[in-house]
């Protein structure tokens, strides 16, 4: 089944809300087997809901609005749509009811007249009860034309709520009707599923032409790069097959990635590098120690974010002035004042002293130039330099990142503790 999503408000345009509720319906809907295949924003504006819903009824037939159904006169979903497929209003008693129940029980008797527009629903429209608040939602299906309407609130909560109790239900529903026809075998129901592969260290560019060629021999499964400033995540997503035969063309296509990615692949769904990085130094029965520079304790703090990091974890040294390098890290005050404090030569004599300092077989440790001022022509902004220690086993390499200052310092983090994994991934 096709829907489109429309989020009405004009705070979503300005930027001052973000539409989560699109996401949110993206994410719900695909897991439920609807595919949605176009999204609009308009404004509060009642031309500009009368055309978008109208559009997205002439291309697909069936479209899920949210917000505008509030009870003051900048909320005008329901009226509009009413207006447009010519359902006048009528007040319903049931929604009525419920309402004033409502404000009885919050002690807000007796309820403002304006709140009374709430219970009016157009003519033939299905009216979901909202629990968690004034707005029911509402569900317009005109079968002869074969159009639906799905009006929800937009306060994510409430759309949340209406969304898996009254929603999706009837959504499958009514693609089991579309699709199971005549009795019989009921055929299984479509689904859109997707799994990820987390990646780190190379560029979505780098690993375009890594995977690429397997792009094809994923088909009809659909790739999807998702860069972020700790990686690039790959969505692989298999829409309107039977949930079998979706889970094994997904294992299939996972397993395929995931030959091409080899190390650069560290973990799927939300897995976090950090953890990873963990589990990897508990396997050998080590300790972990960090010395950090620019990140100013990022690596700290990604690691004890994690649950259970203790028995690993030993601490860590925020080494910023090059004192607290020489002194508590045993950095050579020769090796900064020759090479400096982002230099190959002060990184591997970090990470070495985080190993001693904390009695820690493992360590890993950062030190670069996060901006925006500071960088040189041989050394410009972005210039991290990286170490990780595995006993005598030492990792040390300059990345050069791009982004603002936070951005440097989670790119450094990040590649920190890739570094670190790498490592311990070898024999
Ligand atoms: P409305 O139902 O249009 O009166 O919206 C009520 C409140 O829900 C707004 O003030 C927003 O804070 C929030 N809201 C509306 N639409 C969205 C959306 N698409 N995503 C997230 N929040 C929303
Ligand atoms: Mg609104």
């Amino acid at each position: 089944m096709n829907l489109e999503v429309l989020t009405v408000g004009t705070e979503l345009l300005l930027g001052h809300t973000i539409d989560t509720n699109a996401a949110e319906l993206g994410r719900a809907l695909a897991a439920a087997g609807v595919q949605i295949v176009r999204r609009t924003t308009v404004p509060d504006r009642a031309a500009a809901i009368r055309d978008a819903v109208a559009e997205a009824l002439d291309r697909t037939g069936a479209v899920l609005t949210t917000g505008g159904l509030g009870p003051t006169r900048d909320d005008m979903t329901k009226r509009v749509v009413a207006e447009l497929l010519q359902r006048p209003l009528e007040l319903d008693p049931v929604a009525l009811e419920a309402l004033e129940a409502r404000f009885k029980r919050l002690g807000r008797w007796p309820m403002p007249a304006v709140n009374r527009s709430q219970a009016e629903v157009p003519r033939g429209a299905t009216v979901l009860p909202n629990p968690r608040g004034t707005a029911p939602g509402l569900w317009l299906e005109d079968p002869a034309a074969d159009r639906l309407v799905i009006m929800l609130p937009g306060v994510p909560s409430e759309m949340r709520g209406l969304l898996v109790e009254e929603v999706l239900p009837r959504l499958m529903a009514r693609q089991q009707r579309a699709g199971g026809g005549g009795g019989g075998e009921s055929a299984q129901p479509r689904v859109v599923l997707s799994r990820t592969l987390r990646t780190t260290g190379l560029p979505e560019s780098a690993l375009a032409e890594r995977i690429g060629p397997e792009e094809e021999a994923l088909a009809p499964l659909t790739l999807a790069y998702l860069p972020s400033e700790t990686g690039v995540d790959l969505r692989l997503t298999a829409w309107g097959l039977e949930r079998g035969e979706a889970e094994r063309r997904l294992a299939a296509g996972l397993e395929r990635l995931r030959g091409s990615l080899g190390a650069h692949c560290y973990g799927e769904e939300q897995t976090d590098l950090a953890a990873v990085v963990l589990e990897a130094v508990r396997r050998r029965r080590g300790h972990l120690a960090v010395a950090e520079s620019c990140t100013g304790g990022l690596l700290g703090e990604r690691l004890t974010a994690v649950p259970g990091a203790s028995d690993v974890f030993v601490g860590g040294v925020v080494a910023y002035a090059d004192r607290i390098k020489s002194e508590l890290l045993g950095v050579p005050e020769d090796v900064l004042a020759q090479h400096g404090a982002v230099s190959e030569e002060t990184v591997r004599a970090m990470v070495v002293g985080a190993q001693r300092a904390f009695l820690a077989d493992c360590a890993a440790a950062v030190t670069g130039i996060a901006g925006p001022d500071g960088g040189t022509p041989e050394k410009p902004v972005g210039t991290v330099w990286l170490a990780a220690a595995a006993g005598a086993n030492i990792r040390v390499v300059q990345r050069i990142f791009p982004g603002d200052r936070g951005e440097i310092r989670a790119r450094g983090a990040q590649a920190g503790l890739d570094l670190l994994r790498r490592l311990l991934l070898e024999p």
